[in-house]
This record gives C-alpha cells, sequence and structure tokens, in this order.
C-alpha cells in the first residue's frame, strides 16, 4: 500500500475535488444502504457457525442457502437451476489417494500425512536403497536414479511469501522450494525431504493443505482458467519431475542408515457439487431491462484447517463475507428502487478454489452473456486505511471500458471519496492483484468490468479474518460506491463501451 496513483493521476485529482450531486443523480434508495444491516449481516455469514464456508463441503451450502434466503426477504427473483437461486456445477478434484498411497521404510511402514506428505500431484513409484546428501546445496554428487534423502535448505528470507498461511508454513513452503531446485535435473528417483524444526512445526498444517489436492471444472469454464488446468489430462502414470516427499525431522537417523524404501504414490479423481447464487432484480425499462449489471461477490472461503493462535475456522469475514453483505445492502436499495435496467446478483462459489464458479458462470451464464452490460466485483473491502481503496480494471491494460471506470469514479467523488491505490491495478504488481477475482473469466469475455477492493492485509488467509477485525464505516462507504456505480450504469441511456482494442492477457 505504498504510493498513489499514476496512470489514474489525474482522476485522483479529480475525485478529491469536493463532488456536489446534481438533482436527481443519487436515488432516494440510497439511505438504505445502512452501516448496522451490513455489520449485522457480515457478523452470520463470517461467524465461526459457518465454519469457513469451504467449496465442495456442507459449510459452504449452508452458507449458500444463508445467502439465498437474504435474497428472498429482499425480494430478488431467483433465476437458477429449477425456479431456485442455485446454479450448481461439479468441482473436478485431484487429490493424493489417502486409502491407495502406502510407503514402506526399513520394514516398517510409513503413514502419508502424518509420517510424510507427497509433494507433487501425479502417482509415483520409488523403490531402493536410500542414500543420504548431508547438504542439498552440494551439487556434485551424482544423485541419478537413487533415492536421496536430504535436510531441507533454509530459505532466502526474500523467497517467504508475506501473506497467507502461518509463518511456519511459509517457511518451510519456501525451503522445499529451495532445497527442491537443488535437483532438478540431476535425475534422482526420488527425494525425501527431512523437515527441520520449523518444518516439523509446521508438518501438521501443511499435511491439512496439501491433503486437499487440487481443483478444476468443465471443459467449456477451462478456457477461463488463470494457471495451467489439470482436469482435461488423464491421472498422469508418471511424475515429469522427480517425485518427491516431505518427511518428519524424527526420521533423519534412521534414513543415514541406507534403509530400503518402497513408495507407492496414488492419485484419485472424482467430481463434487458446488453452486453459485444467482438472482435478478427486474429492471423497470421495457427495452433496457433485457440488459443486466451483474453484481458479483464470493461466498465460499477457506473452510476449518489448521490451528493459528488457538483457531481453526479460517472465517473470511473480509474475504469475503464484504463483498457478500455488500451486495446485500444494494440488493435492498434496488428492490425499494428499481433501475432501468435489470440488476443480476452472482454469487460464484469456489473462488478459493480457483475462480470455479465466475468460470463456470461465464461459461453457462444464465442470461445471454451479451445482455451482462457490466460486472461490478466486490472482493475484500473492509480494511486498511479507511481513505484508501482501490479500483482495478481502471489504467491499461487491465481498463476495458473508460465508459463504466468514468461512472465509478463518479460514484467515488459522491460516496467514498477514496484516494485510489492505484498500484495494485499493475501488471508489475507483485501480487497479480487484478487476476486473483471473479471478475476476470468475464473481463476475459470482454464484458465492462471492475473490481472494488481495499487489498491484502497480514490477516488474509488466516484464522484472524474475522468480522470484529472489519471497518464497517469504511466497508459501508465501499458499499454505497459500488451500488451508485450500478445505479449509474443500470439508468444510463447506453451501456458501457469496451475500449477499442481491449483484449485481456495476464
Ligand atoms: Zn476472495
Amino acid at each position: 500500500m505504498a504510493g498513489l496513483a499514476h496512470g489514474a493521476a489525474s482522476d485522483v485529482a479529480a475525485q478529491r475535488r469536493p463532488a456536489a450531486a446534481r438533482p436527481g443523480e443519487v436515488p432516494a434508495a440510497y439511505a438504505l444502504i445502512r452501516e448496522a444491516d451490513i455489520k449485522r449481516d457480515l457478523y452470520a455469514m463470517a461467524g465461526d457457525a459457518m465454519r469457513g464456508r469451504e467449496a465442495g463441503t456442507p459449510d459452504e451450502m449452508r452458507a449458500s442457502i444463508w445467502v439465498a434466503e437474504q435474497l428472498r426477504a429482499i425480494g430478488v427473483k431467483p433465476v437458477g437451476d429449477d425456479g431456485s437461486y442455485f446454479q450448481w456445477f461439479n468441482m473436478i478434484r485431484t487429490r493424493v489417494s489417502t486409502v491407495s498411497t502406502t510407503a514402506m521404510l526399513g520394514g516398517a511402514p510409513l503413514d502419508v500425512w502424518k509420517d510424510f506428505i507427497p509433494l507433487g500431484q501425479s502417482s509415483a513409484d520409488v523403490t531402493g536403497a536410500v542414500v543420504w546428501v548431508p547438504n542439498a546445496a552440494d551439487t556434485t554428487l551424482d544423485v541419478r536414479g537413487k533415492v536421496v534423502a536430504t535436510p531441507l535448505l533454509a530459505p532466502n528470507p526474500s523467497s517467504i511469501r508475506t501473506t497467507t498461511n502461518s509463518p511456519e508454513v511459509r517457511y518451510t513452503q519456501a525451503a522445499i522450494a529451495a532445497t527442491q531446485s537443488r535437483f532438478a535435473r540431476r535425475g534422482a528417483a526420488g527425494l525425501m525431504l527431512v523437515a527441520d524444526a520449523t518444518a516439523d512445526q509446521a508438518f501438521d498444517a501443511l499435511a491439512v493443505l496439501r491433503v486437499r489436492g487440487t481443483y478444476d471444472v468443465d471443459r467449456a469454464a477451462q478456457r477461463f482458467a488463470t494457471q495451467p488446468t489439470r482436469a482435461e489430462m488423464p491421472v498422469p502414470a508418471r511424475q515429469a519431475g522427480t517425485p518427491a516427499v516431505l518427511v518428519r525431522g524424527s526420521l533423519a537417523g534412521k534414513l543415514q542408515q541406507a534403509p530400503q524404501l518402497a513408495l507407492h504414490i496414488r492419485l484419485e479423481r472424482f467430481e463434487t457439487p458446488s453452486t453459485n447464487i444467482v438472482g435478478v432484480i427486474p429492471g423497470t425499462d421495457p427495452v433496457l431491462s433485457k440488459e443486466f449489471v451483474l453484481y458479483s461477490s464470493h461466498q465460499d472461503h477457506d473452510g476449518v484447517r489448521y490451528v493459528i493462535a488457538g483457531d481453526s475456522v479460517w472465517a473470511g469475514a473480509d474475504d469475503n463475507g464484504t463483498g457478500s453483505v455488500a451486495l446485500l445492502a444494494s440488493a435492498r436499495a434496488f428492490a425499494k428502487q428499481r433501475a432501468k435496467r435489470s440488476i443480476l446478483f452472482v454469487y460464484h462459489g469456489a473462488e478459493e478454489r480457483g475462480l470455479l464458479g465466475s468460470r463456470y458462470h461465464a461459461a453457462h451464464p444464465v442470461v445471454p452473456l451479451a445482455n451482462i452490460v457490466a460486472v461490478l466485483n466486490g472482493e475484500m473491502m473492509g480494511r486498511n486505511h479507511p481513505d484508501t481503496a482501490s479500483l482495478l480494471g481502471i489504467q491499461p491494460p487491465h481498463r476495458n471500458s473508460s465508459d463504466l471506470v468514468t461512472m465509478a469514479l463518479r460514484a467515488n467523488a459522491l460516496t467514498g471519496k477514496f484516494v485510489l491505490d492505484s498500484l495494485w491495478d499493475r501488471p508489475s504488481h507483485p501480487e497479480g492483484w487484478y487476476f486473483r477475482s471473479d471478475h476476470v473469466p468475464y473481463a476475459r469475455l470482454n464484458v465492462p468490468a471492475v473490481m472494488y477492493t481495499t487489498n491484502l492485509h497480514d490477516d488474509y488467509h488466516t484464522p484472524r479474518d474475522k468480522p470484529d477485525r472489519i471497518d464497517y464505516p469504511k466497508l459501508t462507504r465501499m458499499t454505497q460506491w459500488m451500488y451508485l456505480t450500478g445505479w449509474f450504469v443500470a439508468n444510463a441511456p447506453k451501456r458501457p463501451s469496451i475500449d477499442p482494442g481491449f483484449k485481456l492477457e495476464r
């Protein structure tokens, strides 16, 4: 959060001038966006009872039903499957099979996830006598065809991530990467990385993360993937690189005695449901009501994981309880005072598993895609300094509609009056923040799209992301900003155009 806009500098200057609303510019229903509602909803949605709303679990289903019931109470019309608020889709999961993965070391069995953690995502068979390499940094040894055991190398501090997970897990992930890289292309048959004291502390947590495997969604939605997709590939018979596992530090003594290893890693792949939640407030204009302003959030988060500071519920209050309750507040205002165009609310499921819900809905929209005039995505909107926020998609190469950006900046001047930190919207930003939320699949399809956010913080993707850490006055202003932007778009005589030549590429 260092520094302010450059690319959008003139816009920032403009929004600092006090703006007075023109008569009729701000609808009366604006007053219905109330901090008390937002706070009540967020405590419900991100309370510990929701258990972190993990995709593909009953916890995500429970949260989804809760959201649907709020929409029903507000008067939003269901447009999902079978007259419901739900658009079901299957996630395709690939993971190491706990049942079928086995290991014997020196004649004694090892338990997957308890004694060792597979570090790849493919089946593997590794057998032979273990060769102890005391220092992984010594790359002069010929390890070709050998089963190698070696202590983890301490990572370069600059390679350790600064957000997500506990410090021990971040350290261990960086140490694994640093150590594995020393064996790249040296032809070892297998690699056993021995945990140091910190990695031993992180061992159970890492197992909790790795046991989940990877997630994907159907073929039609795969073209929106922001990273390589696995679901269309057969389960690989053999790993491309050297099969590797992390083992407990307590096994170091045994591994130095050249024991025989017989390791058999097996993958499993299966489908399991998640859901988008979809509802509409119809517009009032006979023609324009066939067009839709899409308000976007995601209802899922990371579920119950490992304990940090005595807490295992990764509650996702900011991520993305805030965007979710902002949509409810906006729906209350639109239901009371309808716009000319229709408003489509989409809560995307399984966002945390790789934007699965938004990729699915972009491929299978509940209204014709050509009739979606803009996507306003709210994602993490209640933290950091009260006066700053980001609007992603505001500057090239991410900006795809100057019309939409102009309306959003006008709305900011009349509501939150945030100073916009444009660093997060740049392709050079180390977090690649623009590409990490649900507006992306729509932007790829040339739908005008922006994302409202107050950016990352130290509690991101940890159990500390709780409702009591949210800045509610700020979240209310963010909600007002999103709402008023949508009001402008929904009532504009002409829908926002796509900037000429726009093509989203990472
Ligand atoms: Zn999120």
